[in-house]
């Protein structure tokens, strides 16, 4: 609340005509296209900066009073100026560390994560456990990556590999040995345990909650890898523009946590907590208690994570039709539906924003109608609760959304035909089912806010830019047509960057500090090489970024600007 002061001191001043002239500002960049998207989507020349608020917009006539002999002054020479952007849902706190993990992502083949692995196995002689992340389901068959390919590297201690979706963990024979895992266990609730089909015996991999009964062999985090994952992401976050990041989820107590209090962070962190449903409401209160325990400026948590179900590769997303392939089959709702409404509607009475993963049309089905549970027992108020994911959605779902005021927060890095589409989500889904995926127009017509994100590290990189082009072109290959995925899901590119900057605000109750380019907000800017209205939209993924203010300080230069 503190903070909103400085926005009424301004509007008092700028009421009081009489002031003979202005402070010096700290920055003045003019000569620019600043696309401001405040509610007019109005342009102007130039931005004033005083201290980490932005004190002026609009021409550069105007600008001239903020001039003074300390003020640094950018000609930006026509280039464009944005707000910072937004990514809605992210794991920053929780990305792979490159010393502690081995890198699978952006390797194209099995061999190639056998190779990444016999590295690290040999520079890490003495780790007790391997851990890696990043490797493709689109590389396996449906029943995943087998141990006997890990065992062949390292056999003499437990290996451990998260998918790049985060939903499935590949584990050598040590490991499940180790975690007592054999042909007699049975799945947990919510996972999957892949089997051999002739002998019964785990296959090597875990799908889900199955993955958490490896889990406890590899020693827990400390803060220290939690403080590098941070500052690696912040660099990042920095080159990229992105000022503000919703933390998809920590836990109770959660290194993560204490990491975000400890950092020096350059980037607004909000965040939600994970609950599942094995939790019990009884903890409601503890969850209260940790959110109060961190209401920092630049690390708040505010917000609830659900997981409604699983993904569509992994044949663990609840459909409303069975899968192609599996006639009698579903897949896997995590929730009994009673509880799904009761923890949604404790959370929503206890005034927490409700995130929620769910990513086929079943799944976002329940947690639509455990919305509208919660508005029956607890009344309408300004929640601002949402989905992510969303890969299938009912049309008339999609309306629910506008109607029941939830923030769809799709990944558009994601809108394209390619090895997941042919490989895994035609063969499960069908095709016509498959044509229908990521729906974002329909969002937009639905009236519902749309606040664009990466899911980082499931995108990486995760540059906003990028996932603006691929909202606009359906496509990660603009050269060829046929990977054009729902072409009538094409967004405008107005609408795709307020998804990336002033809608992501809004999500998070933040659109009053940042989220646009207006007088009395958080100076939050980004300077880009050219002006995106004027470019090729294939070209928007590729425009540089030249420099990106949080709060006032600039925390990304690139060279020679
Ligand atoms: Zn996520």
């Amino acid at each position: 609340m503190t903070y909103r002061l400085p926005i009424l001191a301004l509007v008092v001043c700028a009421a009081c005509q009489a002031e003979p002239e202005q402070h010096p500002a700290d920055w003045v960049l003019r000569n620019g296209v600043v696309y401001t998207v405040d509610a007019e989507r109005s342009s102007a020349e130039a931005v004033a900066i005083s201290g980490d608020r932005i004190a002026y917009v609009g021409d550069d006539g105007g600008v001239e009073v903020f001039i003074g002999p300390e003020t640094q002054v950018i000609d930006l020479d026509g280039k464009m100026l944005l707000p910072g952007f937004f990514d809605a849902h992210s794991h920053p706190a929780h990305a792979p560390v490159d010393s502690l993990s081995v890198r699978l992502y952006g390797l194209t083949s099995l061999e190639g994560y056998l190779d990444a692995l016999r590295e690290y196995a040999s520079a890490y002689p003495d780790r007790p456990v391997i851990q890696g992340a990043g490797w493709s389901n689109t590389l396996f068959p449906p029943s995943g990556p087998r141990r006997q390919d890990l065992d062949r590297v390292v056999s003499d201690r437990p290996v451990m590999f998260s998918s790049e979706d985060g939903h499935s963990s590949w584990v050598n024979s040590k490991a499940l040995e180790l975690a007592g895992i054999t042909k007699d266990t049975p799945d947990p609730p919510g996972g999957i345990i892949e089997r051999d089909p002739d002998t019964g015996e785990p296959s090597g991999t875990l799908r889900e909650s199955a993955a958490g009964l490896v889990a406890g062999l590899a020693a827990p985090a400390t803060v220290e890898e939690r403080l590098l994952a941070l500052e690696a992401f912040q660099e990042m976050a920095a080159r990229d523009g992105v000022t503000t990041v919703r933390d998809a989820y920590v836990r109770l107590d959660d290194v993560a946590s204490e990491a975000y209090a400890r950092a020096d962070l350059t980037v607004r962190f909000r965040a939600n907590l994970l609950f599942g449903p094995e939790d019990s409401l009884d903890s409601v209160g503890r969850y209260v208690e940790e959110r109060a325990k961190y209401q920092l400026p630049r690390f708040t948590i505010d917000g609830i994570k659900l997981f409604i179900d699983g993904v569509v590769e992994g044949e663990t997303a609840y459909l409303l039709e069975p899968y192609a392939h599996r006639p009698d089959y579903r897949g896997e709702l995590l929730w009994d539906t009673d509880f799904l409404n009761e923890t949604v509607a404790a959370f929503d009475e206890a005034s927490f924003i409700v995130h929620a993963h769910a990513i086929g049309d079943g799944g976002v089905r329940v947690v639509l109608d455990a919305f509208a549970h919660a508005r029956d027992v607890n009344g309408e108020r300004d929640a601002r609760h949402q989905v992510t994911h969303i890969q299938l959605v009912a049309p008339e779902d999609i309306r629910r959304f506008g109607e029941l005021d939830i923030v769809a927060v799709p990944q558009p890095f994601w809108f394209t035909k390619g090895a997941y589409y042919e490989n895994l989500e035609k063969p499960f889904l069908g095709e016509a089912r498959a044509d229908k995926e990521y729906p974002m127009q329909s969002f937009f017509d639905a009236g519902a806010v749309v606040a664009s994100a990466s899911d980082f590290p499931v995108t990486i990189p995760f540059s906003p830019l990028t996932g603006i082009e691929h909202g606009v072109l359906r496509t990660d290959d603009p050269g060829d047509p046929a990977l054009t995925l729902g072409a009538e899901e094409s967004a405008s590119l107005e609408d795709m960057i307020a998804s990336f900057t002033i809608h992501g605000a809004f999500a998070s109750f933040l659109e009053n500090e940042t989220g646009s380019i207006e007088t009395g907000k958080l100076a939050d800017l980004v300077v880009l090489e050219s002006n995106l209205f004027d470019i090729p939209p294939e070209n928007i993924s590729e425009t540089r970024v030249l420099m990106t203010f949080f709060e006032g300080e600039p925390v990304f230069r690139a060279e020679g600007f």
